[in-house]
């Protein structure tokens, strides 16, 4: 295809709002535009892609280091929008909202008798601990919410140290919202200092390990006042008991025990589906340099970008565009750069926009029956025979 006719827009400043600089380049070199609306040359990549994502090495295809769980596909970048908890020792990858963790018992104690405790200014975790000198492995945090079905008044208990994973507490109880302080009210807890005990018929939600977790201090359903030595299941019945714990960097992997880590990333596939926008972002972010983009074969717009040069004698275009009918004719995606430009914009839109190989026709090499031949992965170029051309593409 010939540049002068796909009317390709490059532009030399990288758009404003470029979160990446895969995308700053992808938009750059006219693959996308500033609203990630996919413009001729980013169909051209995205359907190239879309004809291997069948494959199980596809992305190993497009050199793409990715992690998969959960029931998807992850690219791990630091600019990536989605928090990832990742096993180093099994490689694996899950979403930080529905990742799971090893967890323990803080302590193996035997239930002890209730006990009212005076705990002015206490409505946190933090104030509680500190005030009677206990870790906060030793506290129950308590959540309260409605639930938007039914108007439920929903009781969740984690341990202290931990927090609420919104999402695993969705799949237990559907949707919900925070208590209001009436709902609160009417309920007979108090907001900082609430427990599950003796409330007007809770549904109470429990982490998995509350009920191996003795001896919590709890609110006592009354301001400035705290419960030591609450026991679930002996002083309030568990209606669901399920993990609902956010897991967090350093927490042990169920499978190996070797600490999590909590990283940034992208989704490329959800439950089968590629995201193909995506991918070719994620792509975008792997494969650059400062000139601009790198694109693998899978993932490139054309494999070629055959470069014309003005001559001043011969007439290189006419040869340029035999190369080209050739070079398609055996098969491969050429995208024709006849523009009357300079040679330097031509080979910095030509590195802008990545396709794997260059030819460049000029007077120069004609003369003599050659063309320059250069990777876009490699510094320099060199000359192969004009007549050559097409035979020497196919054994590259
Ligand atoms: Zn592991």
């Amino acid at each position: 295809m010939r540049f002068s006719q796909l009317a390709l827009q490059t532009l030399r400043e990288a758009p404003a709002n470029a979160r990446s600089a895969g995308f700053a380049f992808l938009v750059r070199a006219g693959y996308l535009s500033r609203d990630k609306e996919v413009l001729f040359l980013g169909q051209q990549a995205i359907a190239r892609m879309q004809a291997l994502a069948d494959q199980p090495n596809f992305y190993k295809q497009l050199s793409l280091p990715v992690l998969r769980g959960d029931g998807r596909v992850f690219f791990l970048h630091e600019k990536g929008g989605q928090e990832v908890i990742h096993c180093p020792s099994c490689r694996t990858a899950s979403r930080r909202e529905t990742a799971v963790f090893a967890k323990t018992a803080f302590s193996q104690e035997v239930p002890l008798p209730l006990e009212t405790v005076h705990t002015p200014d206490c409505n946190t975790i933090e104030a509680l601990a500190a005030l009677l000198n206990i870790p906060k492995q030793k506290t129950a945090k308590a959540l309260m919410f409605t639930r938007l079905s039914d108007g439920k008044f929903i009781f969740v208990v984690l341990r202290g140290d931990h927090t609420l994973s919104e999402e695993k507490l969705h799949a237990v109880v559907g949707g919900f919202r925070l208590a209001s302080p009436e709902e609160i009210q009417a309920a007979g807890a108090a907001a900082g200092y609430a427990s599950p005990i003796n409330l007007a018929d809770p549904l109470i939600v429990v982490d998995d390990l509350i009920p191996n977790s003795p001896n919590l201090v709890a609110g006592a359903n009354q301001k400035d006042y705290h419960l030591l030595n609450t026991n679930c299941g002996r002083d309030y019945p568990p209606g669901i008991v399920a993990d609902l714990t956010l897991a967090g960097p350093g927490d042990p992997c169920v499978v190996c025990g070797s600490a999590l880590a909590k990283l940034a990333a992208d989704i490329l596939v959800t439950n089968g589906q590629v995201d193909f926008l995506q991918t070719l972002l994620a792509v975008a972010e792997m494969h650059h340099d400062d000139k601009g983009l790198k694109m693998p074969f899978p993932a490139a717009p054309f494999d070629v970008q055959l470069v014309a040069l003005p001559g001043r004698e011969m007439d290189t275009l006419a040869a340029a565009a035999e190369l080209t009918d050739r070079l398609e004719q055996a098969g491969f995606s050429v995208l024709f750069d006849d523009r009357d430009e300079r040679a330097g914009v031509k080979f910095n839109d030509a590195d802008l926009l990545g396709c794997p190989l260059r030819l460049t026709v000029g007077e120069r090499g004609l003369r003599e029956g050659m063309v320059e031949f250069k990777r876009r992965t490699e510094a320099d170029g060199r000359n192969i025979p004009l007549a050559d051309a097409v035979d020497f593409l196919k054994i590259t």
